[in-house]
């Protein structure tokens, strides 16, 4: 860590920003706003939700980020059963198939797998909502940070537009490296270097929806969940409709790319990454199926969609007052972002009472 003459200290109710509302910084902000801290979160998109957002068409909606997930540690058990309360996340028992040239074969595992429902952004509006729920806390959406400042007082953010904001005595920052070296370059030297340690990989997201359902595939059962594929463009499809309170959709596809094709072709225009997508997806079917009417195509370009490699630490932060968080510190899942934010919040907690 950066040596700095002051020593980070936080109590209540000395003010932190945190800079993303993807679940690892709504994870923090919440542990730290649980604690009394008067919290400022900030995101430039328009909702919470970063990489488990989703996509609202008029027919349906379409998780493009991540499609379900896992849990393995005791903590993001215990918060994933409350989500569960809540009804933002349900069990998504997938019919898992993996498609290669001799055709589609189970490929299901003894993992449970959890989805959001009705959209996987609605876990994270719930936490944001829950957040929001907590004493001196704001919630500041469209609001792209900039740039730093520090005074004498502590912190201050600049957004795009140059209003600033502060002063904090810490600032979080949980975007994706690559986003985050741009804000502490200038501060902290050690965290710079983190951050330009963690590339991350783009990936294109398509989706597809159809007049009506998918025809059946022999050998297949017909509620089929997810292929993965060999494709050189397509890594998974997902049937959005089939994920726990979508039974109203129409059939709806989430088309995930290769990361090796995605590194190559990240700079094609959405329209024609969507119609490859959607070739390879046509190219699972057997030769000659024509598939339902196509009434929606698109693709999302992810510039940041997964860390290059798996971290080693969970969180970093200076004497200073600038941290990290955020998936790219301990994996390239949900559980690690959110396990990311919860155990940065709890080690700057844990310096206050030392
Ligand atoms: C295509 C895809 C598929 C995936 N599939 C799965 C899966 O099936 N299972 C699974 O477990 N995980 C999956 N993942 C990974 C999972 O989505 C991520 O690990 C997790 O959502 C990352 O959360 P985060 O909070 O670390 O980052 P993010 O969600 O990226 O949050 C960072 C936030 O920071 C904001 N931000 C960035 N810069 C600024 C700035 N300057 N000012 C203000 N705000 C800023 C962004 O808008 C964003 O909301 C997938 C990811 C992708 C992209």
């Amino acid at each position: 860590m950066a040596a700095s003459p002051s020593l980070l200290t936080l109590s209540a109710p000395c003010a932190v920003a945190v800079i993303g509302a993807g679940v690892s910084g709504l994870a923090c902000a919440h542990e730290l706003a649980k604690k009394g801290l008067s919290v400022s979160l900030f995101d430039k998109a328009r909702g919470p939700g970063g990489r488990m957002s989703s996509k609202r068409r008029p027919q349906a909606t379409l998780d493009l980020g991540a499609q379900a997930f896992t849990v393995r540690d005791p903590r993001f058990a215990q918060a994933v059963k409350e989500w569960q309360l809540a009804g933002c996340a349900a069990l998504w028992p997938a019919n898992r198939y993996q498609a290669s040239s001799s055709g589609w074969q189970t490929h299901n595992d003894d993992q449970l797998r959890y989805a959001g429902a009705p959209r996987m952004s609605a876990i994270t509006r719930h936490m944001a909502e829950a957040l929001s729920s907590l004493p001196h806390t704001t919630l500041a959406f469209e609001t792209p940070i900039a740039a730093f400042e520090k005074t004498s007082d502590g912190w201050q953010l600049i957004d795009q537009h140059g209003a600033t904001y502060g002063p904090f005595a810490a600032v979080v920052v949980s975007a994706p490296p690559p986003q985050a070296y741009a804000l502490v370059a200038d501060w902290d030297d050690a965290l710079a270097a983190a951050c330009k340690d963690k590339p991350q990989r783009g990936c294109w997201a398509g989706w597809a929806i159809f007049a009506s359902p998918l025809p059946p595939i022999e050998g297949v059962v017909p509620n089929w969940h997810t292929v993965e594929t060999g494709h050189e463009a397509l890594r998974l499809a997902t049937r959005n409709s089939s994920k726990p309170g979508r039974e109203q959709q129409p059939e709806s596809i989430s088309l995930l790319a290769q990361l090796a094709w995605s590194d190559t072709n990240i700079e094609l225009a959405s329209d024609v990454a969507a119609q490859q997508l959607l070739s390879a997806f046509t190219a699972l079917f057997p030769n000659g199926t024509a598939l339902p009417e196509l009434i929606d195509l698109g693709a999302h370009r992810w510039r940041y969609a997964q860390p290059a490699e798996a971290g080693q630490q969970s969180y970093l932060y200076s004497e200073q007052g600038l941290a990290l968080c955020g998936d790219s510190f301990r994996g390239s899942r949900v559980e690690d972002a959110w396990l990311s934010g919860f155990e940065l919040a709890h080690a700057l907690l844990a310096r206050s009472v030392q």
